[in-house]
Formats: C-alpha cells, structure tokens, sequence
C-alpha cells in the first residue's frame, strides 16, 4: 500500500483539500473534508436532514471541482428544480473560500417526494474577476447528485471522472477522480481496462469511510495496488462576499417606491444575507442617499 506523503497537514484535520495522483497511471484526484466551514453555512438554518446533507454534498463538490479546474474567480455549483427542493446553491472561489444556501418547500413535503433530485437542472457556472462567465449544465433525472456531476464533468469538461459524497450535520467530504488524457494508442487501451478498475474500488467507499478515515489510510484501503503521491492539505474556509454595496444595489434594483414602503413600515430597511446571516440595515438616511444620485444596477433580488 504505497501512499507517499509529503510533511504537514496530511491527518485528519478537517477543512482540507487534497490532491493526490496516481504515480504509473493516467490518473488523479483530489479529496476534501468541511468541518467549521461547513457548519458555519448551516448554522443560521434549520434545514431538514435531507437538504442538509444534499447541500453539503453539494458544498463538498463545489470545493472538489475548484480545486480540479483551472480558474479564477468563484465556481457557483446550482441545482434548481421544480420539486420540493427549489434550490441548492454552493460556491467556492479559487482560494477556497465557500458558502452555499438551499430553499426548500417544507418538510412533510420534502418527505413525501423522497428523491430530491428527481427533475429540474444541475448548472455549474465559473465568473471570472474580469466579468467573463462560462456555463455548463445537465438535466437532473433523479440520479443522485455526484452522478449528475460525473455527467456535467463527462459533457462539459470532456474529463471521465468519478465523484463520490458524503454529509452529516458535522462534516461534508468528497472524493474525485479524474482520468487524464493520454496520447499513444497502446497506453490508452492500458489506461481504459485502468480507469475501469479504479471506478469499481472508488464505488466500494463508504459513506462513514470518506467522512472519518485519515486520507492516506483512505487511498490506501481503496487502491491497495497503487503508488499514490498525496499532496499537503490546502485550507479551505467558510466566507461570505455579501456587502453593503451589493445589499444597496439589491435596494436600487427594487425600486425606490417599493423600498420606501418598506422604510414605512419598519422604521428601517433591513436585508439579510442568506449565506450568512449578516443583516444589512438603511435608515431613511441611507435609503434617500441610494434613491437620489442612482440609476438602478442590475443585480439579483434574491441571491447576492
Ligand atoms: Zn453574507
């Protein structure tokens, strides 16, 4: 079982993201585990158990897929859907910072539907710092999320990839592998009946194994034949890109009547941030400074 290490923060610390690849084979892959910054999204809401864990999972997987794409900026991973979960937002930026948020119908109903998945869309969206925007999606059928993220990964990315996730109300964590491309015709063949192999091991992990085992015994016990380089951990956090400018443009984009109702009613406009629960007040002050000099930005009425 030859899983090399490098020094460091390789145990089982929790809100890491590791690379590993495979030494003799056209593979790699990266392993992540969300412990403060996974409960840090949830703690505000009172999710049902099962939009918990689908969040989280999805959370992970946000984390996995910047940590195997190249890109700058923040990867926005989006599940909306006709059915009782209406929404599941996860994002996690280049340096690893995440959040993510779920709306969902309520409980009784979220039972009564049991798969989550069942219709609607899976999208996957990279904003880039300098405005530029790349998407991908595919359809949700009812397969659970890693598979509908192994077919984005198959359509989008043209990179066969297995994905396998895990949630509890304590941590999310996630293991992606990845066949990469390789030229001449002969290794190709090796590195298909390879990749086949690697697929069935990564399917016997288990759901307590992916969230509890150390890494490197982890790699171990699923691919006991194979050199396997892991990387140090890179950190990974919990952190919110909610402002006050953001909140404001949200306000001009209402509309300053409606937003003087508000200002009416409570004395105060307060808007709170779903991600993290931070609330952003305006006082009748504030709100005729947005109202005198703006032109409405666009922007989002709900999600920021
Ligand atoms: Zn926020």
């Amino acid at each position: 079982m030859p899983v090399a290490v490098g020094t460091g923060r390789w145990l089982m610390s929790g809100d890491l993201l590791h690379r590993f690849l495979f030494e003799e084979l056209p593979v790699r892959g990266h392993l992540v585990r969300l412990d403060a910054s996974w409960r840090a999204a949830v703690e505000h809401h009172a999710y049902p158990r099962a939009v918990s864990d689908a969040l989280g999972e999805a959370m992970a997987a946000a984390a996995l897929m910047a940590g195997a794409l190249k890109f700058e900026g923040r990867l926005s991973l989006q599940v909306e859907s006709p059915g009782p979960l209406k929404l599941l937002l996860a994002q996690c930026t280049h340096r690893h910072a995440v959040r993510g948020v779920a709306r969902h119908e309520p409980a009784a109903d979220l039972a009564e539907a049991g798969n989550l998945f069942a219709s609607g869309r899976l999208a996957v969206t990279i904003e880039q710092p300098e405005g530029d925007r790349y998407q991908g999606m595919v359809p949700l059928t009812g397969a659970p999320l890693a598979a509908s993220l192994e077919q984005y990964f198959e359509r989008s990315e043209q990179l066969p990839s297995r994905l396998v996730l895990a949630a509890t109300a304590e941590r999310a964590a996630g293991l992606l592998l990845q066949r990469v491309a390789v030229g001449d015709e002969g290794a190709r063949a090796d590195a298909d009946d390879a990749w086949l192999r690697i697929g069935l091991l990564a399917a016997t992990l288990r759901p307590e194994e992916l969230l509890e085992m150390p890494c490197r015994d982890l790699l171990g016990r699923l691919f006991p034949e194979d050199d396997i380089r892991l990387f140090e951990g890179t950190p990974v956090w919990f952190q919110c890109s909610c402002s006050r400018e953001r909140v404001a443009g949200i306000l001009q984009a209402l509309g300053g009547d409606e937003v003087q109702a508000l200002l009416a009613e409570r004395g105060d406009v307060e808007v709170r941030c779903e991600f993290c629960n931070r609330a952003w007040r305006f006082d009748a002050v504030d709100v005729a400074g947005l109202f005198s000099t703006a032109s409405p930005q666009q922007a989002s009425p709900a999600i920021h």
